[in-house]
């Protein structure tokens, strides 16, 4: 069977049970958690069932229901333990759609009971299609060991400020961070250690502060999404993406990033998607000032990390600007990605010395000379280096470090969406790559490693230009 998990409203009619015995007298007792009373259709009622009929929680009805008294119910047990007698109510319930359960009946069912954790008004209701109790069960006493004991006590606290808080802050950030604070703070402190008029005081104090300080604006986070796989998200980015109220993105940060947002909030891509124009950088400027003045926790979503090659230091400088506070949280940035799925270290104490990050496009979108590099002094230092952009001047890349000196033996890789199901690596020496490097078959994004550390023996299938090249020829 598959369900679908909900709470039942049992204020309006009381749920019918049938069956005078010991399993109806457990069914009972477990809707008595929640309803104030529950209906009993028996002959005559066992002992726990006459007792709680005695204490006015249970009614007895006649015995072998009618469609009368069915209809309406919120829910029906039919737990007679006769066959035929709970077959014949699961079948009015059914016909009249009132939800039934019929125990160890699965097919008579239109719905399960879950293990619960009951804390109060918080419940914790778990359900597994029915496969398997036990685990259930074991989840809930892992539950039961973790949520504490008076964990009502802060629903309750909660509950009651709901509307005054609701009337007095604004619904969003403010609320939310409001709430934040009460559940991480002192008030709830108090309030599971059972001073609940402490607590009421507190959180009175706590909403007079909030409501001060309500004139305070929003701000901007600059997040790195990583290079693509939701996983390298850091806990923190996480975080930033469950707070956030608006998100402008990339093109880079994938969509598995985006699951972690909120439902609510705002989507605006900004960056570059194919055929499409995309947001100019002074646009993106202007909407996250304008949205952080209007109270909003903006964040700006980049690939990788948001300080490698990700024009940061101009949206820093305007948020500045804005008197707008500003926040960075690293990403994993895709050359580190790429050495890692590559299992191939960038530095090395035989072979590299240093990192050069390096941009195979200049700003302007003119042809890159790459003359602000001394590419020779890097060659001879053993250097390794990190290109990224560089999908449609990698060749021209290579011809200048060989015309600086680099062998032309060197060894190249590109890797290709490194971390995401798509990635695909190339190897090619630099004197091959110089020649044609229409052969790598590179499609935007890549990165691309120079230098020895790309010779040594990487993880997992790379291609390589001279043999594939060879091979078509063959079959040619
Ligand atoms: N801030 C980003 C870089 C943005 S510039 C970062 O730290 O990764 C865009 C370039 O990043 C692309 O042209 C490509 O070179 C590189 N890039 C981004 N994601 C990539 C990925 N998943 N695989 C390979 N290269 C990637």
């Amino acid at each position: 069977m598959r369900t679908f998990p909900i709470f039942v409203s049992v204020d309006r009619k009381p749920p019918l049970v049938t069956g005078g015995g010991e399993l109806a007298a457990i069914k009972a007792r477990l809707l008595l958690k929640r309803a104030e009373t529950v209906d009993i259709a028996a002959d005559r009622l066992g002992p726990e069932l006459a007792e709680l009929e005695r204490a006015g929680r249970v009614a007895l009805i006649a015995a072998q229901p009618g469609v009368d008294w069915v209809r309406g119910r919120p829910l029906v047990i039919a737990a007679t333990g006769d066959d035929a007698e709970d077959a014949r109510v699961a079948a009015i319930a059914r016909a009249l759609g009132v939800p039934v359960n019929v125990p160890d009946k699965p097919a008579l069912c239109s719905f399960v009971m879950p293990a619960i954790v009951d804390r109060g008004e918080v419940t914790v209701a778990i359900g597994t299609e029915g496969t398997s109790p036990v685990l259930a069960q074991r989840l809930r006493a892992l539950l039961e060991r973790e949520l504490h004991p008076r964990l009502d006590a802060l629903a309750r606290l909660a509950g009651d400020f709901r509307d005054a808080v609701a009337e007095k802050l604004p619904a969003g950030r403010p609320r939310r961070k409001f709430w934040e604070g009460v559940f991480d703070g002192v008030a709830s402190e108090a309030a599971l250690a059972g001073e609940e008029s402490e607590a009421r005081r507190l959180v009175g104090e706590a909403i007079e502060a909030a409501v001060k300080a309500q004139a305070v604006q929003g701000r901007v986070l600059l997040v790195g999404a990583g290079p693509g796989d939701p996983e390298l998200l850091t806990l923190k980015a996480v975080r930033a993406l469950k707070a956030a109220d608006v998100i402008l993105y990339d093109r880079l940060a994938g969509t598995g990033v985006l699951e972690h947002a909120r439902r609510e909030v705002e989507l605006i891509p900004v960056g570059k998607v194919k055929g499409e124009h995309s947001v100019p950088q002074d646009k993106i400027q202007e909407l996250m000032i304008e949205r952080a003045r209007a109270g909003q926790t903006v964040v700006r979503l980049k690939g990788g990390d948001p300080l490698v090659f990700g024009r940061a230091g101009e949206e820093i400088a305007a948020l500045r600007e804005a008197g707008i506070e500003v926040e960075i949280i690293s990403g994993i940035t895709a050359g580190l990605a790429a050495a890692a799925s590559l299992q191939i270290p960038l530095t090395h104490r035989d072979i590299s010395h240093s990192v050069t990050f390096i941009s195979g496009h200049e700003a302007g979108g003119d042809e890159p000379s790459f003359e602000h590099l001394d590419l020779a002094a890097l060659g001879k230092g053993e250097s390794t280096l990190l290109v990224y952009m560089g999908v449609s001047t990698a060749g021209l890349l290579a011809q200048r470090l060989l015309d600086a000196g680099w062998k032309p033996g060197c060894p190249v890789i590109a890797v290709e969406n490194a971390s995401r199901d798509t990635e695909r690596r190339v190897a090619a020496t630099l004197a091959e790559l110089a020649a044609t490097p229409e052969r790598l078959e590179l499609k935007s994004p890549a990165v691309l490693i120079f230098g020895e550390v790309a010779g040594l023996p990487a993880s997992g299938l790379v291609e390589d230009v001279l043999s594939l090249s060879e091979l078509r020829r063959a079959y040619a």
